[in-house]
């Protein structure tokens, strides 16, 4: 089971957590709970790190941000205890939660965990701190935002659990984030692949690597509130949206249980950042001279557009960074100013990208274009398009994300019809 940060906001909140937790632990069931700090919690981290340090050195931003879900994973243990349940919590380095080095963005490497397994046979509930691990020289290292999320569906491969229960503030996934679109519509089942690019798309219900994590391990993930009351259908029955392989969907669409749609649903993000450089010179090993730093530095480029050469062996080189790395990004872009031998570097925060995404795309011509035509309906102008087998992408002004998310989720017929 994995609580995220509404769920875990406060000592009341931890205690419905609690209460559910108990439940599912009843009967023959063992139960291992991954928690998110309290909401509004890591940012708060974050600030005091930029505070400190507006070049902040990774590996000590990890050792402040991790301690957020330090404190609720104790802090659920206690309630537990206060309600006659056997629990304690298990740190990252105490399991040990094994990941690479690469600080603020960890990658899990390993969890062997048998004493954890062992006090779980026990009876005891083991109450894990998600998004933190610990590196080969033994520093505390964090999963990247939004990293509980794969916090719980590693432990959950590692203990080798039935189900990956993600309880959070919205009772499944929807064809859109509905906090924008009253007429979203709950999805009874997602496929991973389509879930996989949703979430690296925008969809933060999920973080990315949880699912492809889900998806190699052959995790099953049921995405469920907690925010229900004494009498909500028991997560055993499937109340929220499972995460299923193609094979498990088709039998859902055979039982009639699920609508095959061109579009499974629409993310936005709008987190990245737009980045020109321009009259950069027109010739072979120019591009590479701009994405070798940035990957050197585990910058991740998104978008990319070369424009033609406008004049003699010129163009303008436009990509979008994540908002987070804009400065660094700058930074090596201009240490690389002479090799690169661009003009002017221009950004821009205030964009947005949306994306549609669906395996019907696979088989189905049109979707792109249904698209643009809706969007330039509503006079949305797009700045750039980038597209893979199953999404299409957009990159708008950051003020038109809502009305544009809106248009679409129309557009493609998916709005709820009561
Ligand atoms: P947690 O703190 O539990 O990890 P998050 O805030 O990370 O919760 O993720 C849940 C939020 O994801 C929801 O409140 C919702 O606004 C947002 N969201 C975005 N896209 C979707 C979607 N397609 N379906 C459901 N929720 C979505
Ligand atoms: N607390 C971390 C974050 O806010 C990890 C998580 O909640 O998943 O990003
Ligand atoms: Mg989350």
């Amino acid at each position: 089971m994995k609580f995220g940060g509404t769920s875990m906001a406060g000592t009341e909140r931890i205690r419905r957590v609690a209460n559910i937790v108990r439940k599912q632990a009843a009967g023959d069931n063992e139960v291992a709970v991954v928690v998110s700090a309290m909401a509004g919690e890591t940012d708060r981290l974050v600030n005091f790190c930029r505070e400190a340090n507006a070049l902040y050195d990774p590996a000590e931003y990890d050792v402040v941000v991790a301690s957020g879900e330090q404190v609720t994973s104790g802090l659920l243990a206690l309630t537990l205890q206060s309600l006659g349940c056997k629990a304690r919590s298990w740190l990252g380095w105490q399991i040990p939660v094994k990941t690479i080095e690469a600080h603020a963005k960890a990658r899990i490497e390993s969890i062997d965990a048998p004493e954890m397994v062992a006090a779980m046979e026990a009876g005891e509930i083991a109450v894990v701190p998600g998004f933190q691990g610990i590196s080969e020289d033994g520093r505390v290292t964090t999963l990247g935002r939004g990293g509980s999320d794969t916090s719980a569906v590693a432990v959950a491969a590692a203990v080798k659990a039935d189900r990956c229960d993600i309880y959070t503030d919205v009772d499944g996934v929807y064809t859109t984030d509905p906090r924008i679109v009253a007429k979203a519509r709950k999805l009874k089942a997602v496929t991973y692949e389509e879930m996989l690019e949703l979430a690296s798309v925008g969809a933060k219900v999920l973080q990315t690597r949880s699912v492809g994590l889900a998806m190699k391990e052959g995790v099953r993930i049921q995405v469920l509130s907690s925010f229900v009351g004494d009498d909500a259908v028991a997560a055993d029955e499937l109340p929220g949206t499972l995460i299923v392989s193609d094979e498990e969907m088709d039998e859902l669409v055979e039982k009639g249980l699920m609508e095959r749609q061109l579009v499974t649903g629409i993310a936005h993000d709008k987190n990245e950042a737009k980045v020109i450089l321009t009259r950069v010179p027109d010739k072979p090993g120019a591009v590479a001279h701009i994405f070798e730093p940035l990957a050197e530095a585990s910058i991740n480029v998104d978008m990319i557009i070369q424009n033609v050469g406008r004049d003699k062996g010129e163009t303008d080189v436009t990509f979008t960074v994540p908002q987070a790395d804009l400065a660094r990004a700058q930074a090596l872009l201009e240490d690389r100013r002479g090799e690169i031998g661009f003009n002017r570097i221009i950004t821009d925060s205030k964009i947005a990208k949306i994306s549609v995404v669906g395996v019907g795309m696979k088989s189905h011509a049109g979707v792109a274009s249904t698209m643009f035509r809706a969007l330039s309906d509503r006079g949305i102008n797009i700045q750039a398009i980038s597209t893979s087998e199953i999404k299409v992408s957009v990159m708008i002004d950051e003020d038109e994300t809502e009305l544009a998310v809106r248009v679409l989720h129309t557009a493609y017929g998916l709005d709820a019809t009561d």
